[in-house]
């Protein structure tokens, strides 16, 4: 039911509109910032087309009958799910048990959770195998369901030859059959890629209605889910990472990474990384990096705030409780283009984590991008 999407309304009413009149292209392309709902809205898509008892004129999956229970198990025969795996899979020797063990837990979460990012250690790419297993599985004769779906997910993750694979895909005709491609990144996409598929945009989510989610879904209390929702800057995702942890205290962290980054010490400017990223300990991979995005998040609003400060826009300002704080670094690097240069730097050093790139050597490139930035 469209209900199980947070917010949106204007996507909803795109779709439904399209379903309603029976004008559903061969292929969509829903982009928007990470954690805005593309891929629940894809799976949302997929239910409703294929729904046996659909509801509100046909336009809304029942979510109970055999093919929209199938559908969100990722289990329908009809359903061809696509995403970034470790690079292993592709190689001769074939995934090992343990990174099998992963993907099944992580298939799992999604099946249970739309929202959920799918997070495997080392996998970023969509490979060519990939989608050439995608194109068997369309050349074969549909035997069931009222409609094939392909859903492509975070599809700038596939590397050129896949996309080129993909855009032969894209070029042959297949009855019956719809392509949804969710991207937060659509510019990694080929163009050719992007003019074959309808863009549907997603818009970040509003304080309140990541709010309200927060307190229905996850079961915070108010106070907490206001908090979080503030940090999020509109991403559903972002806020759900950030529950639980102490925020308060990795914002003091950040504060004094700032501190000794900028203290011109290169000693103290490692010191200051081994507590974002410890050298021994510190869990998993994937727990380090990410408690390494948190960080980096918090760091890109704290920045964001400065920027609002030192230009006057003090409504716009988040951490409202940091305000000491905050006046006495806009007091030393309050000129706006450097503040603008810093908080690329730190998108840069998101871009980075996000594909996996070591750790330690991102930080260390942070810390040196900020000094040229700031000081
Ligand atoms: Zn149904």
């Amino acid at each position: 039911m469209w209900s199980n999407i947070i917010g949106q309304e204007r996507v909803k009413r795109v779709l439904t509109g399209a379903l309603e009149r029976e004008m559903l292209p061969s292929s969509y392309l829903f982009l928007g910032p990470e954690g805005t709902g593309k891929d629940a809205a894809a799976f949302e898509l997929a239910k409703a087309i294929n729904c046996l008892e659909p509801r509100s004129g046909g336009t809304e999956a029942c979510d109970v009958c055999v093919n929209c229970l199938s559908i969100d198990q990722l289990s329908a025969p009809f359903l061809h799910f696509v995403y970034a795996q470790a690079k292993d899979v592709e190689s001769a020797s074939g995934p090992k048990d343990e990174d099998l063990e992963i993907v099944r837990e992580q298939l799992a979460l999604k099946a249970n959770d739309k929202y959920h990012n799918i997070e495997i250690p080392k996998a970023h790419l969509i490979g060519v195998l990939q989608i050439r297993e995608l194109r068997l599985a369309l050349s074969r004769s549909l035997v069931s369901g009222k409609r094939y779906v392909v859903i492509v997910s975070e599809a700038d993750m596939m590397n050129q030859y896949a996309q080129n694979a993909f855009l032969k895909t894209l070029e042959e005709p297949h009855a019956n059959t719809i392509i949804i491609l969710t991207s937060s990144n659509p510019h990694r996409l080929f163009p050719t890629i992007l003019s074959r598929c309808q863009e549907i945009r997603f818009d970040v989510l509003a304080n309140d209605e990541i709010s309200d989610a927060l307190v229905a879904r996850d079961e915070i209390s108010r106070e907490e889910a206001n908090f979080l929702a503030r940090l999020s800057a509109g991403s559903y995702s972002q806020a759900r990472t950030m529950i639980g942890e102490d925020i308060r205290a990795m914002r003091t962290e950040i504060v004094a990474f700032l501190r000794m980054g900028l203290s011109k010490s290169r000693r103290n400017a490692v010191k200051e990384i081994d507590v974002f990223v410890p050298r021994s300990g510190g869990g998993s991979f994937l727990e380090k990096r990410v408690a390494v995005e948190q960080r980096l998040v918090l760091l890109g609003l704290w920045l964001r705030d400065a920027l609002a400060l030192a230009t006057g826009s003090h409504e716009r300002i988040i951490n409202i409780d940091q305000q000491q704080d905050l006046d006495k670094f806009v007091s030393r690097f309050g000129e706006p283009p450097r503040i603008i240069r810093a908080i690329r730097a730190v998108e840069q050093a998101q871009g980075q984590t996000k594909q996996q790139l070591q750790l330690r050597p991102v930080m260390l490139n942070l810390v040196m991008e900020l000094e040229a930035a700031l000081l």
